[in-house]
């Protein structure tokens, strides 16, 4: 097989500002890494605050003419975009996997997820409409014209590097919106190839900036503290976005958060055990576990702990473990030491209170950093791990034995995200549906990522919705005329 870094030429290994790519100014870099071995796979552009600020005069710059372009040509070359992205899939895939390090599989997937999101905004860009009506107490019309928002600044994390920028810049886009993307600094090169893709459908110079750093602090400051932005677009942990609420606030910037989560998955004694072993199997593992939505904590009626547990423990043993670009592999890299560090510590608190640990939970020796599927039983509500975003392969199991006391469990968490229930009760799936205090629950389903969906979280998940009709109306603002007709 080639080696993937040949679908990213070293020209474009630069920050994407305008129509050029060019080098930071100074000429600084940094190295990426492919977490599964430790070893530099490229060299990009490190972008101070002048090369940030360089893109938001291109954003501004652009501003006028993309919103003016009409909607029509704007999806156009959304589908173009989408369809350069599956025409490229295993390109794609194949970068993914090298930077971040899941299995090529789940990158292939993304890549289909990601892809979507440009034909979902596509559809939406020519259904962008106002109103116009009667004023209640007659007399004078209203009338409703919705306008793009302006330039948008996005900060996007590691754990799916295309589609978390893909979900912000197709909305964006498809709302006349212009773009500057701050990719993590562990997986910057899938959007810079997104936006070498993007140049080549012909989306115009000025409206898909990218700027890679390993400044975030300073750059996104600056770049928010500019007046000329007028929306910050934000997918990260809830510590940085609170950080970044705080700042966006001086200039009274829209703001859209997709933090972090902490689900409960429950399984109630009258589920389907089979659907509920696949759901908790793709809840869990799906990217690793380093899923914003990943069933945090495992919650299971008493008589069908055993069998559950068991039949679970069986199936995370079974996973291979390796490199993401090796056939066979299920289980890749975790995205750095800190990770790995972070889960044994984790795995080593609950077990000094008490839990038992009935597969993994020791790190390999070796390079890259990987850590084992690890299922833990008696886990007692102190645990750390309850309390934590755990963000890998570590799957704690706690019973129950009343939907009440379940449901008070689950929502004791400052985090909103998504949550998940398994059961053949139509009355107790929404009792949870509608309990749980989460922006997205999955019925007999682990899986509930759509870009056709409403995607986002309640209390400290954030603020916003990504994907579906929702989505573009993050981009948009609502002039309103009154109007008399004497
Ligand atoms: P993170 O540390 O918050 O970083 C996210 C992004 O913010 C990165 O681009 C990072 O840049 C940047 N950043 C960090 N500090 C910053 C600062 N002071 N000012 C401006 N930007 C800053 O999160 P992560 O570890 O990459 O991602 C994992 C988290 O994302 C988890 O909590 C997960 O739940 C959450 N997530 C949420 C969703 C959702 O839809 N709700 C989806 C996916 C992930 P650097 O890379 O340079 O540090």
């Amino acid at each position: 097989m080639s080696d993937p870094m040949n679908v990213l030429a070293p020209e474009h290994r630069r920050l994407r500002i305008g129509d050029a790519w060019r080098d930071a100014a100074g000429g600084a870099t940094f190295a990426v890494e492919d977490p599964a071995t430790g070893k530099t796979i490229a060299e990009v552009a490190d972008a101070g605050v002048a090369d940030g600020l360089a893109a938001l005069d291109a954003a501004s710059a652009a501003m006028a003419e993309w919103a003016a372009t009409p909607p029509r040509q704007r999806s156009e070359l959304l589908t173009a975009t989408y369809r350069a992205l599956i025409g490229r899939s295993e390109e794609v895939a194949r970068l993914i996997t090298l930077e971040m390090g899941k299995p090529l599989a789940e990158a292939r997937g993304e890549v289909a997820y990601g892809a979507e999101f440009f034909r979902w905004f596509a559809e939406e860009a020519v259904r962008v409409e106002g109103r116009y009506n009667t004023a209640p107490a007659g007399g004078y019309r209203i009338l409703t014209v919705p306008k793009p928002v302006g330039p948008c600044v996005f900060v996007t994390p590691w754990n799916f590097p295309l589609a978390m920028g893909a979900r912000k810049i197709a909305p964006a886009l498809a709302a006349g919106c212009t773009t500057i993307t701050k990719p993590a600094a562990q997986t910057p090169l899938t959007m810079l190839f997104l936006a070498r893709i993007m140049e080549e459908a012909g989306v115009p110079p000025g409206v898909v900036n990218v700027v890679t750093t390993e400044r975030a602090g300073e750059v996104v400051s600056a770049l928010l503290a500019d007046r000329r932005t007028r929306k910050l677009s934000f997918t990260g942990s809830t510590e940085v976005g609170r950080l970044l609420l705080r700042q966006a606030a001086d200039n009274v910037l829209r703001t859209s958060m997709e933090l972090g989560g902490n689900a409960a998955l429950i399984v109630c004694a009258d589920a389907d055990l089979d659907v509920a072993l696949d759901g908790a199997m793709v809840a869990k593992m799906r990217n690793i576990g380093e899923s914003c939505i990943a069933a945090n904590r495992i919650y299971v009626e008493e008589p069908v702990r055993e069998e559950f547990t068991a039949r679970f423990t069986e199936r995370m043993g079974a996973l291979s473990v390796g490199h993401g670009l090796d056939d066979g592999v299920d289980v890749g890299a975790l995205i750095d030491e800190a990770a790995v560090t972070k889960l044994d510590e984790l795995v080593a608190d609950a077990v000094d209170r008490g839990a038992r640990v009935l597969v993994g939970g020791e790190r390999p020796d070796g390079p890259g950093h990987f850590y084992p599927p690890t299922v833990l039983v008696d886990v007692p509500e102190d645990a750390r791990m309850l309390r934590t975003e755990i963000f890998g392969p570590v799957a704690p199991i706690i019973s129950f034995t009343s939907d009440d006391e379940v449901m008070a469990q689950a929502n004791d968490t400052e985090h909103g995200l998504a949550g998940y229930v398994f059961t053949r009760d139509l009355r107790r799936a929404l009792r949870f549906a509608e309990g749980l205090e989460t922006g997205m629950v999955g019925v007999n389903r682990g899986l509930i990522s759509d870009p056709s969906a409403p995607f986002g979280g309640v209390n400290q998940s954030g603020i916003g919705k990504e994907g579906s009709h929702e989505g573009i109306l993050e981009y948009l603002d609502v002039t309103y005329a009154a109007i008399d007709l004497p």
